[in-house]
């Protein structure tokens, strides 16, 4: 059998707090909500605990805080079976927060305090040391610390991959650098555009990135390589949660491409896992095992 993908994945780590509401509030308004839950989220994390799922040997580094949330945090990954002894403790800082209203149809608004993540710094290249088939980032954690494992994952001929969520308010020269180190880009139709070209896969290519993937919701993703430019269509599910979809589609697509899979085929089977993530509700609880996704692909 061929050797299980062993990912890195330096990202953020969350506690997302969520609140369910009748309707959003405005303004210096205050509405009564249902239930609130907590639970693990960051997209860092997220991708790590959707990549472990779908199979992969999964290493993380990142930052939480002094503080219960970290701690559980930590624990929740070691309990999906990452290895999460690369996520460190920034004494004096909080534990990352994303506080989400929720209604009932899924509409949301979220506002996240990056607190820990925020102080990760370029002496995570240590982290990458270790080596391994692929690096996966995102860009909820300074862009100096993507660039500096990025420039390391290379140096020990790891695949680079990043998602490009959230979207950079500008393409300054630190953002430029990190894409021309980067081997695999994914991004949504709003990250795309802010990338700036012309918001194609193909294009997103001159930036650097020889392969790209740009996820396109219920329509798929459409993807570009040296071989040329593709469409591939989604898996028609019952929409319940679009949340986790965007992180089950990066981490299938990366771990298909650092297993060897063609970009097509991976995106096929990113498709997949993301489309699986839109039938159940969460973020980490809703991303499918590889499985379920064999299953769909069948
Ligand atoms: P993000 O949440 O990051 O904006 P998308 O909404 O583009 O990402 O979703 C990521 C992927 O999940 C899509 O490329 C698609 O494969 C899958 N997906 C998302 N929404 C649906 C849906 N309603 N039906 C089927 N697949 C979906």
């Amino acid at each position: 059998m061929a050797e299980p993908v062993r990912l890195l994945v330096v990202g953020s780590v969350n506690m997302d707090l969520t609140v369910t509401v009748p309707r959003l509030p405005g303004c210096g308004e205050t509405v009564l909500g249902f239930e609130a839950t907590h639970g693990p989220g960051g997209k860092g994390a997220n991708q790590a605990v959707a990549a472990r799922r779908l199979g992969a040997a999964v290493r993380m580094a990142g930052l939480v805080g002094d503080d219960a949330h970290g701690a559980e945090l930590r624990a929740a990954l070691a309990a999906e079976g990452v290895d999460a002894s690369g996520v460190g403790v920034a004494p004096g800082a909080a534990t990352g927060i994303a506080m989400i209203m929720v209604r009932p149809d899924g509409d949301n608004a979220i506002a996240v305090a990056p607190g820990a993540n925020a102080a990760l710094g370029p002496d995570v290249r240590q982290a990458v040391a270790g080596g391994g088939s692929a690096l996966l980032l995102q860009l909820e954690i300074p862009v100096a610390a993507c660039e500096a494992a990025a420039e390391e994952a290379r140096r020990h001929g790891m695949l680079v991959a990043l998602n490009a969520a959230p979207a950079p308010a500008v393409v300054d020269a630190p953002v430029a650098r990190l894409l021309r180190l980067v081997d695999l880009l994914i991004v949504n139709e709003g990250e795309a555009a802010a990338l700036g070209g012309d918001g194609t896969a193909a294009g997103l290519r001159r930036l650097g990135p020889d392969r790209v993937v740009v996820t396109l919701g219920a329509d798929g993703a459409a993807g570009a390589d040296a071989e040329g430019a593709f469409q591939v269509a989604a898996f028609p599910v019952p929409a319940v949660d679009a949340v986790g979809a965007g992180d089950a589609f990066c981490a299938a697509l990366t771990v298909g491409v650092a297993a060897g899979l063609p970009l097509r085929a991976a995106a096929r089977r990113a498709c997949a896992a993301g489309a699986l993530a839109v039938t159940r509700r969460g973020a980490q609880g809703s991303l499918p095992r590889a499985a379920d996704v064999d299953a769909l692909l069948d």
